[in-house]
């Protein structure tokens, strides 16, 4: 195929997808607003597209790049004697920070059961490190009018196998900064290693500072805090695939890497998670970040703030609309309430249904506002990830925000189908069989057949997702996907 018709391809399957610039997809993309950015990202990513970042000796350049990644994310956030690693993302970091801490733990401690205490509003990825790393999670509910961690309450659950606490700088699903001076000294009282997930917010908060915003210490300048992470495709606007993991010193740095010379080929030393290591992530981190500087964060920074106030002040004016706690910087999350009274106070319940069909009316109107569901008496909420690129949208979103509430008021509710949820009840997500999942898949309108794969509007899918047990879920999340992957 020539290398037009192919490029003209790869242009038209992008035409299905939410849009990644304009600042109308509230998740999963970052847009600086600034032009050229793109190009420069593009062309250092061309220029490395083909060097191997596994072997440094080979490849000096990706050595030099990785560096000056790290050096400029220990200087933010850093303190003297830190060493970190450039990874392919925040599930990585997080993933290498659980690694580094349990290897620490038993070479140190000589931990064999290692755990891991975090609140209920960390990522999921710590959920996935420990699955992947045979670690135990332990986790503590959150206080559920703030969502920011319990500090008393994580300093009791962290025993003689605890091998790392965590904290959220702050937590993706509420953009609340829990409270990492007390996190961190109670695990340091115990001798227990602390990991603040800086993965959103390490870039944005000490620009916001520097931007004349008060911003509570979070780094590892806070005594007790041994490890940190933060992307930088995200608020420092690299493309996907950049992020860096940082330590306390270079004894700590050392658990997470992976030396082997026990086989006939080359000796291997990798420090992350992959062998071959693309060169043009690095490259175009670098050059991002080279490009907007000091002075273009804490602008940009400004920009986000500009816009998270008057969207806050906004939602606060809408009737049956709740900011949930107190959006720190860039994210909000909002949920929408049944009696539709009050403006933002109390009165009202969260209602679920209500709240998913505004989220697809919202979609209709060209807006993505990302689903989340009730967990540990938390409620369901839209999450909304700013950038600046969103300063312009503010009061668009806002009117078809009050044109979606009042559309979604007036559809019949969703409620799961008791017949359904009772079916559910009684299986066993772990014995399912292929036809059982089928025919659940089906009921949720996500089978295959027609009418089946992607619905044109997900409340009626998420109402049963949100009833059904947590194992059930999962195991029908997995399936799901597998159905999209289908070869
Ligand atoms: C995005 C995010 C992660 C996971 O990072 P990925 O880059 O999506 O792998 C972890 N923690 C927080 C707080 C995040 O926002």
């Amino acid at each position: 195929m020539p290398a037009e018709e192919v490029l003209a391809r790869l242009r038209a399957l992008r035409e299905g997808d939410a849009p990644t610039r304009g600042g109308r997809t509230f998740a999963y993309v970052y847009d600086a607003g600034l032009d050229g950015l793109d190009e420069l990202a593009a062309a250092a990513y061309s220029t490395f597209a083909t060097v191997n970042g596994l072997d440094p000796t080979v490849f000096p350049s990706v050595a030099r790049l990785e560096n000056d990644l790290v050096g400029a994310v220990a200087a933010l956030l850093g303190a003297p004697g830190a060493q970190g690693t450039f990874t392919s993302g925040g599930t990585e970091s997080i993933m290498l920070a659980v690694k580094t801490a349990r290897d620490h733990a038993r070479a140190v401690r000589g931990v064999r059961e290692p755990q891991l205490v975090l609140p209920s509003t960390a990522h999921a990825a710590f959920h996935k490190a420990a699955a992947y790393l045979c670690v135990e999670p332990v986790v503590v509910s959150v206080d559920p009018h703030t969502f920011r961690a319990d500090a008393s309450a994580t300093a009791a659950a962290i025993t003689d196998r605890t091998a790392l606490v965590v904290a959220s700088a702050p937590s993706y699903a509420h953009g609340v900064i829990d409270p990492v001076p007390e996190i961190a000294a109670a695990a340091a009282e115990r001798g227990v290693l602390c990991h603040v997930d800086a993965c959103i917010g390490g870039w944005l908060l000490p620009h916001l500072r520097r931007a004349g915003r008060d911003v509570p210490p979070f780094d590892l300048s806070v005594p007790g805090v041994t490890s940190l992470s933060v992307d930088l495709h995200k608020y420092a606007y690299a493309d996907k695939g950049a992020s860096v993991v940082l330590y306390r010193d270079a004894g700590l740095r050392r658990h997470q890497y992976f030396a082997h010379a026990g086989w006939p080929g080359y000796p291997v030393v990798n420090p992350t998670v992959q062998g071959t290591k693309p060169g043009g992530l690095a490259a175009q981190a670098w050059a991002v970040l080279r490009h907007i500087g000091e002075d273009g964060y804490t602008a940009l920074a400004g920009r986000v703030a500009e816009a998270s106030d008057r969207l806050v002040a906004g939602l606060r004016g809408i009737r049956g609309v709740r900011v949930l706690g107190e959006p720190s910087a860039g994210l909000v999350a909002l949920t929408a309430l049944s009696s539709g009274e009050d403006h933002g106070g109390g009165g009202g319940e969260p209602d679920l249904s209500l709240l998913l069909h505004l989220a697809d009316e919202m979609r209709e109107r060209g807006w993505y506002l990302q689903p989340q569901l009730s967990f540990d008496g938390l409620p369901p909420n839209l999450h909304l990830t700013l950038t600046p690129a969103t300063v312009g949208q503010v009061d668009a979103l806002l009117s078809d925000l009050g044109a979606a509430l009042e559309a979604a008021r007036a559809l019949p509710p969703v409620t799961a189908d008791p017949s359904l949820t009772e079916l559910a009840a009684g299986l066993d997500p772990d014995t399912l069989g292929p036809e059982e999942v089928a025919a659940v898949l089906a009921f949720a309108g996500l089978g295959d057949g027609p009418g089946g794969g992607l619905p044109g509007r997900m409340a009626p899918v998420l109402v049963l997702l949100d009833a059904l047990p947590r194992a059930l879920k999962e195991r029908l999340l997995t399936e799901f996907i597998g159905s999209v992957f289908r070869i």
